[in-house]
């Protein structure tokens, strides 16, 4: 399980990130103060990554990272910062956070930086271990194969990195843009129809129902997402 503690006061800004970590397939622990995080962090030991917004009442975001540092070097930290707040005010008391993010942030911003510090915290048990499992389906990233209920699916190499890029972001929204860096690569210069093509493809082999498909997903005028 993939879990992550948020600290925020603002219960609108704590729901929007709630929101968008849990759909990008983390498990999400709130706290409002603290306080409340810091107990919240002695309940949830398995918490790899914690968000800690700055501007609290009570004792402050920085406050909360060193105690929590105190005593735990291993979980990731990322502070989430106003714009107004100065920068040397942030990054002379960062000393015991990986990262921080500055307000106003995107979806696509918070998850990208939640799921880096995720890897270098090496939270990614699954992916560690050679396999990626998110029932029907088990990749094997060691020999490249596709299981589908205990069933090998026979794919292309591109197939399969399509595969391995949507597995390794659930509930993701990618768009065709990224999914054609990702697999292709950015030097790759070519066009986004081959992203359909492939799609279009990888769907006839995976989905129960291609007129239907359920596993991947089509975000209309955007791209594909990996999702149930
Ligand atoms: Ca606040």
């Amino acid at each position: 399980m993939k879990k992550v503690l948020v600290l925020e006061d603002e219960a609108s800004i704590r729901g929007f990130i709630v929101i968008n970590l849990s759909r990008a397939g983390y498990t999400v622990v709130e706290a409002e103060s603290g306080e409340e995080a810091l107990e919240k962090l002695r309940e949830n030991p398995d918490a790899r990554v914690a968000l800690l917004d700055v501007m609290l009442p009570g004792i402050d975001g920085f406050e909360v990272c060193r105690r929590i540092r105190a005593t735990n070097t291993k979980i990731g930290i990322i502070m989430l910062t106003a714009r107004a707040q100065e920068m040397d005010k942030v990054t002379g008391l960062m000393t015991g956070a990986d990262d921080y993010v500055t307000k106003p942030f995107s979806p696509a911003e918070l998850t990208a930086r939640v799921d880096a510090l995720f890897r270098r915290t090496g939270g990614d048990e699954q992916t560690a271990a050679g396999e990626i499992r998110q029932a029907p389906f088990l990749l094997n990233t060691r020999n490249r194969t596709l299981e589908k209920n205990g069933e090998r699916i026979k794919l292309t190499q591109v197939e399969y990195s399509i595969m391995k890029t949507f597995m390794e972001n659930p509930g993701k929204a990618l768009s065709r843009e990224e999914i054609l860096d990702m697999v292709w690569g950015r030097d790759y210069f070519g066009e986004l129809k081959i992203v359909d093509v492939n799609i279009r493809r990888l769907r006839l082999k995976i989905e129960d129902n291609v007129q239907n498909p359920t596993y991947i997903t089509t975000v209309w005028g955007y791209g594909y997402k990996w999702g149930f």
